[in-house]
């Protein structure tokens, strides 16, 4: 079949769930991973073809698509902060929430003027997308990131290999961890923040194929995650060193007042691209206790 025409087909099955803007975007993407053509390629040649086999994979990516999966998985990749991670059903797909937050550490970490690394450390690491960004993007960094998940770490070792850093990834469980081996300069972490009452707004993309590991937690203790990271940046953060947390939008005010409570300082709460309270920068000092 003439990949214009299917691309017709494709394009109208879709477009009514995704609208055809998505639709379109969907069919150049798996043109672009799959056959390594771009739309100036179908342009300029519109008699190219698909064989029997061809249309079979692309029949079985539309009927997925029409499943709701999500095209990240489908395609095993995706891109975050420009740089590419592989993704699958143990990781969560990096979110354009979490590459604003990237962005504030990677302009706000103080980078230690005496020549030593900035020890940076990620809880909840998922695809590693934060602390592989952070190793690729700030100088003179020892980047280690947590979680709990062995396949998630298994993914995220083969993304810093992708991207060339140099991470060190550790197996554990943040809940059950009382102190952490090293001090660190700045830790960050994205943990499950989704309360199970708020399961109704969640997308059935969402709902159906990411991690409920790496999304939600129970109503009645929503920050439990901020509170036992945070005690444990009261222990293994280094003098005026930084907590970055990506947080629940309808708990900003609330984690807050946990980090004011816990003797936090420069507390700072920052909304994401579509308005919402979704990042929270704190500092720690030994003089405040
Ligand atoms: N922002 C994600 C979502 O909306 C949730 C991420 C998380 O729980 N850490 O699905």
């Amino acid at each position: 079949m003439k990949i214009k025409q299917y691309r017709t087909e494709f394009i109208q099955k879709l477009s009514l769930l995704n609208g055809y803007g998505e639709a379109e975007s969907f069919f150049y993407l798996i043109l672009q991973e799959k056959h390594q053509l771009k739309r100036i390629d179908l342009a300029l040649n519109p008699d190219l073809t698909f064989s029997d086999k061809e249309m079979q994979l692309w029949d079985s990516i539309l009927e997925n698509l029409q499943q709701e999966i999500p095209i990240q998985y489908l395609l095993g990749k995706t891109s975050f902060y420009g740089l590419n991670f592989q993704v699958n059903a143990a990781v969560l797909i990096p979110r354009p929430e979490t590459e604003e937050l990237v962005e504030w550490i990677i302009s706000d970490c103080v980078v230690p003027q005496n020549g030593k690394n900035l020890r940076i450390l990620d809880i909840g690491t998922g695809s590693g997308c934060i602390a592989i960004t952070l190793a690729k993007n700030i100088r003179n960094t020892q980047v280690f990131a947590i979680d709990i998940s062995e396949k998630a770490l298994a993914t995220a070792q083969k993304n810093a290999i992708i991207n060339d850093v140099n991470v060190t990834f550790i197996q554990k469980n943040i809940l059950e961890t009382e102190e952490l081996d090293l001090q660190f300069d700045v830790i960050v972490s994205n943990p499950p923040y989704v309360r199970e009452l708020e399961k109704k707004e969640i997308k059935k993309n969402v709902l159906d194929n990411e991690p409920h590991l790496a999304l939600f937690v129970e109503d009645e203790d929503a920050l439990i995650f901020y509170r036992k990271i945070a005690a444990l940046a009261q222990k293994n953060l280094s003098q005026e060193g930084q907590l970055f947390f990506e947080i629940n939008q309808y708990l900003g005010n609330e984690t807050v007042d946990l980090l004011k409570k816990m003797n936090f300082k420069d507390i700072e709460l920052r909304k994401d691209i579509y308005g919402n309270d979704r990042m929270i920068k704190a500092v720690f000092s030994k003089k405040s206790f």
